[in-house]
């Protein structure tokens, strides 16, 4: 295990700013999730003048960037994806001693960080910026046009995989950027960009970092920044929409999820409790796609909810590092004790909570939470209505498939749903009343949403789409040019 742009042990992220690596005096240290008393290492808390000279670099290299031709762009993109195809271990392993995930999970999101940049950068050679309208009279011209500065934000669950899903789009479109890195996961994300900004012309990716509330609120205010692509909670995205208004900047949000998982009698019962104890549990629950509620047909509740909390009791805690681990922990305290509260509330409520699996050795001194089964919760309880994002599944029963189906929209979230079924016609037609921006057939994890497919949220989980060719279409202002005379 080698090769990040410093050593593993107290790595620290530094800011890039117009092309340099600078720090700054305030060094708030982050702490391995899975055992509190480790400094994994540091990163800088940026002042408002790092912040304005990130900007005003990515002002001054937008002009450049975006004039030189897409397909040299991707050039560019591909080389910085073989950059981060290579020595990934390292920070494999940071990642997943940052923010307390399996180094499993953690290889998914560090690989698909390049595996991204080389998937926009292959859609350069059929994607057309200027498209001619069919008109009788004179002619008219819709050219694309990069949309200009943007900030990056991202958040801690997946940092390395979500802010390259943004970052290539966006620079493959001709933007520049400026990346807030998550202060809970800042480094292996940081690790990433050290290794690749040399590799785009001076200024073109900016990086700071520090809390939301300051250095996040300064970048989005930012008269210099034309649109914010936002990944993060509905809460933070609602802040985020209203700061943006002021100067009408272009806005992606990515929000929160409540997603709903609708089991048909005819499921293949042993598939889909496995498939669910995986979509429920991976990275403890903290995924923005992750199972959050299930609703199963009553003919088959007994003995679904019995297999699945078998299933979960298999589920081992530990050290994301630990090979025996099949769940790491939560990321801080603040997010586990939210899980004791909501488990609480539904035992007050009248639930039954079953507390499964088991911990491994040295889980003392992390923010490990067991994964939990709820049953007999009514509709409105906090666990059925909120997003947990945690290691805690609500079960619930249904009649009739239109029930089920309004039960699962009853939700201000729509993320990602999913119907389980081995009639996959029948699921087509009863997944397309789902309120969500996406639904999946007898799958719903990490993975399920492809590179290629547009990915986003109904409602109160966000606002434009992520994924594929949609992206990139997100990235563009369409400039008309016409010399069409009325009538
Ligand atoms: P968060 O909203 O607390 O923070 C996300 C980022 O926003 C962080 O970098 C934070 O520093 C920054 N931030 C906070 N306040 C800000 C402000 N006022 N202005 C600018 N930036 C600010 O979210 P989190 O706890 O890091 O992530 C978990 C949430 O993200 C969950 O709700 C999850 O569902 C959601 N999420 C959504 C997706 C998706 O693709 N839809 C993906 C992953 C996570």
């Amino acid at each position: 295990m080698t090769a990040l742009v410093q050593q593993p042990e107290g790595y620290h992220a530094s800011l890039i700013l117009d092309g340099r690596i600078v720090d700054g005096p305030h060094r708030p240290e982050v702490r391995n999730p899975g055992r509190a008393s480790e400094i994994v290492g540091s990163f800088v808390s940026a002042s408002s003048a790092d912040v304005d000279v990130a900007v005003s670099a990515a002002v001054r290299a937008f002009q450049e960037w975006a004039a030189m031709p897409m397909i040299e762009r991707a050039d560019v993109l591909r080389a910085a994806a073989e950059a981060l195809a290579e020595d990934a271990d390292g920070r494999i392993h940071l990642l997943a001693r940052e923010n307390g995930q399996l180094l499993s999970e953690a290889r998914g999101g560090v690989m698909g960080a390049s595996r991204t940049l080389s998937w926009y950068a292959d859609l350069a050679a059929t994607y057309e910026v200027v498209a001619e309208l069919p008109t009788s009279n004179g002619r008219v011209i819709v050219e694309k046009q990069p949309t200009g500065p943007t900030a990056l934000i991202v958040p801690w669950n997946a940092p390395t995989r979500l802010g390259f899903l943004s970052l290539a789009p966006t620079l493959l479109a001709g933007n520049t950027v400026v990346v807030k890195l998550p202060s809970e996961a800042p480094l292996a994300l940081f690790d990433s960009l050290a290794r690749i900004h040399h590799l785009f012309p001076k200024g073109t990716v900016n990086v700071v970092s520090g809390s939301g509330s300051t250095v996040g609120r300064h970048l989005v205010s930012h008269p210099g920044i034309r649109r914010v692509s936002f990944t993060g909670s509905t809460a933070t995205g609602k802040q985020i929409l209203r700061l943006a208004a002021n100067s009408i900047k272009r806005v992606s949000l990515e929000l929160g999820g409540n997603d709903p998982a609708i089991v048909l009698p005819d499921a293949d019962l042993d598939a889909t409790v496995s498939e669910l104890v995986r979509g429920a549990f991976a990275l403890s629950g903290q995924m923005c796609y992750a199972v959050k509620r299930i609703y199963v047909h009553s003919s088959i509740y007994g003995e679904f909810v019995a297999a699945f909390r078998t299933e979960v009791d298999a589920i081992r805690v530990g050290s994301g590092l630990d090979a025996r681990s099949t769940m790491g922990s939560m990321i801080n305290a603040r997010q586990r004790d939210r899980i004791i509260q909501i488990l609480r509330q539904s035992e007050a409520a009248g639930a039954e909570v079953a507390i499964l699996g088991s911990t491994l050795d040295g889980t003392e001194d992390g923010w490990f939470h067991l994964p939990a089964v709820v049953t007999g919760l009514h509709d409105e309880s906090a666990l059925v209505r909120e997003e947990q994002f945690g290691p805690a599944i609500p079960v619930m029963s249904y009649e009739t498939e239109a029930e089920a189906i309004t039960r699962a929209n009853d939700s201000e979230f729509g993320l990602a749903s999913s119907v389980w079924t081995s009639d996959i016609e029948h699921g087509f037609d009863l997944g397309r009343k789902l309120e969500a921006g996406s639904t999946f057939i007898n799958i719903h994890r990490a993975g399920a949403s492809g590179d290629d497919m547009p990915f986003g949220g109904f409602k109160e989980s966000g606002l434009g789409r992520g994924h594929g060719v949609v992206a990139l279409d997100e990235q563009y202002e369409l400039h008309t040019v016409s010399s069409r005379r009325p009538g």
